[in-house]
């Protein structure tokens, strides 16, 4: 038989499935991979309950259920004043297939594109594996900043797209206006697209705006935006995502959808049409309670130790831990956390193409806050010198098989 030597069959399991399987191992806390303990808001549950009773439940439209492709457009519009219509939107299997389905659709073999670094982990491996050259702009902590020079390097004239996360997973940035600018500048200069990757779009801290790219001059017409029910409604097992920007983008991308999918369960569609109609309250809820939880997660983490670096948005905080375990590699300090303290957390080294020696490792606070409570309390004691508790963690990971 010939050999599976294909690209992606050279590359390792992901570093979430990786941690999340050590912590069931060891009974520890996770606060590794990014999926809340909550159980996501009643009512698109309700919803998505009824319409998967009720029917239909054969294939819906390609594109999404017309409910869903207005609501998208909808909340564009209420939030950041875009005129769509549901030409302009596509329905996808998570943010995870809307990321892939645009870089198949707008790059192709031989092009360059340009990530932010640390980056989340399937940008590359989807963008390589399809013979595309990545050109990473590693940001530098703690302010995660980067300049001028460090995107003239990066961008070249085989430059045809720029993948931006923002907020940023795994280091909570949020990129400013002046950012922005000088990225777009970039992007119109070199003629190139932009994949928003914006599902923390809701999740943003201290009275910060998230600006997306699109709404920058010259950005509209070459950017697509992506958004997440999993993170919008704290239901990362559904795996609805959505897609929007100008409309031949849009068909492009659904060229690709529509031979990797084709469609996405139709109740799940109406469920997360209700949800983006939700009132202002319940954005401004989820970005306040996530806010509760990471400032009660940093100043415990500063309690036992860590130097923890400000987080600006997402699930995630990143800690130094140069203090605890001087010299020791991320990922070896991870294995022996959740190993011995009862607690994962996830390597910064696995987000970039070549990892810096940086002591940082990052914390999930989308959690119970008797889950967060208990896991820094097992590094505090831990780290003095008293042996954690063997006994099985609360966090609610009986379904949590990724
Ligand atoms: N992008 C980022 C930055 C993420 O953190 C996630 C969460 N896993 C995804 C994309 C994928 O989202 P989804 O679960 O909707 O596929
Ligand atoms: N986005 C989640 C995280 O960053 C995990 C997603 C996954 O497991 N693929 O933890």
């Amino acid at each position: 038989m010939k050999p599976t030597n294909h690209y992606f069959s050279g590359l390792g399991t992901t570093i979430f499935t990786v941690m999340s399987a050590l912590a069931r191992r060891h009974g520890a806390i996770n606060l590794a991979q990014g999926f809340p303990d909550d159980n996501g808001p009643d009512e698109v549950r309700a919803v998505a309950a009824r319409a998967l009773q009720e029917g239909p439940n054969q294939y819906p439209p390609g594109r999404g259920i017309p409910e869903l492709c207005e609501a998208v457009a909808a909340h564009d519009q209420r939030f950041y004043g875009f005129d769509f219509s549901p030409d302009n939107v596509l329905v996808t299997a998570g943010a995870t297939e809307a990321l892939a389905a645009s870089m198949m659709a707008l790059v192709n073999p031989g092009d360059e594109a340009v990530i932010f670094e640390p980056a989340y982990d399937s940008y590359r491996p989807i963008l390589e594996g399809m013979g595309v050259t990545v050109r990473a702009v590693q940001l530098a902590p703690p302010a995660w900043s980067f300049t001028e020079q460090d995107l003239t390097k990066a961008f070249s004239p085989r430059t045809k797209l720029v993948v931006l996360n923002s907020p940023m997973n795994p280091i909570g940035k949020v990129f400013s206006r002046d950012e922005l600018e000088l990225i777009a500048s970039f992007v119109e200069r070199h003629d190139c697209f932009a994949v928003c990757d914006e599902v923390y779009e809701h999740i943003v801290f201290d009275g910060r705006a998230h600006i997306p790219l699109m709404t920058l001059p010259a950005m509209a017409e070459r950017t697509v935006r992506i958004g997440s029910a999993g993170k919008t409604f704290s239901l990362t097992g559904w795996k609805v995502g959505y897609i929007s920007g100008p409309a031949a983008l849009v068909e492009a991308i659904n060229k690709v959808h529509q031979f990797l999918v084709f469609t996405v369960p139709p109740n799940l569609q109406k469920g997360v049409a209700h949800g983006l109609r939700f009132d202002d309250s319940y954005f401004h809820s989820l970005a306040h309670d996530m806010q509760a939880k990471r400032d009660r997660l940093s100043a415990n983490l500063t309690k036992a130790g860590f130097r923890v670096l400000p987080s600006e948005g997402t699930y995630f905080l990143t800690a130094d831990y140069s203090a605890l375990a001087p010299g020791e590699p991320s990922d070896a300090f991870c294995m022996r956390i959740t190993r011995d303290a009862g607690v994962a957390a996830i390597p910064l080294a696995p987000f970039y193409g070549t990892p810096p020696e940086d002591p940082l490792v990052r914390f999930c606070f989308c959690k119970d806050n008797a889950v967060l409570d208990d896991g820094a309390k097992r590094l505090e004691r831990y780290f003095s010198g008293v042996s954690a508790p063997s006994a099985p963690a609360p966090s609610r990971e009986a379904h949590n098989n990724a």
